[in-house]
């Protein structure tokens, strides 16, 4: 991309120069690759909202948002409104949809008609609401609920409830989107009855002469299970992030991941030599035990982000005692070499060694690859590779 338009999460952060020698690598490419092959799965036709909730996954909203829409993208989905605006200041101008997130308020119609957001319905009153203040026609979604239990029009009564939307004045339906609930281990039959009562929901609106421009209910897992269940649009988010196969056999031609690397520096070398209270010492010590620190901790997510040991000089060392706030121990003994300054690394390649963030998943017994780039906290500076 143009220097120009290199993403900068930094600006409210001081200088990089006086930070902590932290860093989260994220190469843009990957994701870049992964919305090309979401758009394959999906084809030409289907609009792909990439689903970009929590500061995308942790990825950084604003760079993975322009990275995937110049990939091809058609639009952006978030929770939080404030993500929305923030899009648009960005410089984004795609469709940018808002899930049910917070309260109908005046200032909520304002932002919507001002930034050209979507926002989503899922009860009446919030969507009349918008009808009598939007001062110009606006470009509205509904929710509907077919087994998630959250948010959304219950599916029996959302045909009507979105016939009635429909016809405030203002209002323009652009989509009605659902997001199923999908257990571990999969069920078919469920996901069927789940789909069933989504196409009930259009069919009645057909009868009503009210078919939506786009019908939306997959998110990565469904399209990963059953991609035939695209429809006119979808809203996939964690596909971005990693190799998504967990619940079918998509063949992603990639395994470069966006997770590039999490790394860190030794600033404190030193023998460690005690013989008194060792029962009592921070984590057990042996004699001729040598020691580094590096300047991450649990309060920047470290404690969910290794696998118990880093890479020093391209070999393991691992970690001892748990983290602290700011700053982590590691077990130099083997590695007589290593030096105050030398590089580590938590997550990523060194001298041809690897730590992989799978590894870090089965760990840490996360749930997806996405919970990793979440787990890192907004004090360690994100730093873009590519596209
Ligand atoms: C998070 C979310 C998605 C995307 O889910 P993934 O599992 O990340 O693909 C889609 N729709 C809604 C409403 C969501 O909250």
């Amino acid at each position: 991309m143009p220097l120009e338009d290199k993403p900068d999460m930094t600006e409210d952060m001081p200088p990089q120069d006086h930070r902590r020698p932290n860093c989260f690598e994220i190469d843009l490419g990957a994701i870049a690759q992964y919305a090309t092959n979401i758009r394959r799965l999906v084809g030409d036709r289907v609009a792909v909202f990439a689903a970009l909730k929590c500061n995308a996954y942790g990825f950084g909203l604003v760079p993975v948002a322009r990275t995937i829409i110049a990939a091809g993208g058609d639009g952006i989905a978030v929770v939080d409104r404030a993500n929305a605006i923030a899009l648009r200041q960005a410089g984004i101008t795609a469709p940018i949809l808002v899930y049910p997130g917070s309260l109908a308020t005046a200032e909520a119609v304002a932002a919507c008609e001002r930034f050209d957001l979507i926002p989503s319905f899922t009860d009446l009153d919030s969507a009349a609401l918008y009808s009598r203040l939007a001062g110009k026609p606006l470009n509205v979604a509904v929710k509907i609920d077919i087994g998630q239990e959250r948010l959304g029009f219950p599916a029996e009564m959302a045909a009507e409830a979105i016939a009635t939307i429909a016809r405030m004045p203002r209002l323009a339906l652009h989509i009605v989107h659902a997001h199923p609930n999908v257990p571990s281990p999969p069920s078919p039959a469920y996901l069927d009855w789940q789909l069933g009562r989504f196409e009930a929901v259009c069919r009645k609106l057909e009868g009503l002469g009210l078919a939506p421009p786009l019908r939306m209910l997959a998110s990565s897992k469904i399209l990963a299970m059953a991609p035939r269940l695209a429809l006119d649009a979808v809203d996939p988010g964690q596909m971005f992030f990693g190799p998504f196969r967990k619940a079918g056999d998509v063949p992603w031609p990639t395994e470069r991941q966006p997770f590039k690397a999490l790394s860190s520096r030794l600033i404190h070398v030193r023998a460690v030599d005690r013989n008194a209270f060792l029962a009592e010492a921070p984590f057990p010590i042996r004699p001729g035990m040598r020691m580094g620190v590096i300047p991450i901790g649990s309060a920047d997510g470290m404690a969910q982000l290794h696998c118990g040991a880093v890479l020093v000089r391209g070999r393991r060392a691992p970690i001892i005692g748990s983290p602290s706030l700011e700053h982590t121990r590691i077990d130099l003994t083997a590695l007589p070499e290593a030096q105050q300054g030398d590089e580590v690394v938590i997550i990523g390649e060194q001298a041809g060694e690897r730590i992989t963030p799978d590894e870090v998943v089965a760990h840490q017994h996360h749930a997806r690859i996405a919970d990793l780039a979440m787990a890192v906290r907004p004090s360690i500076p994100r730093h873009y590779l590519g596209p």
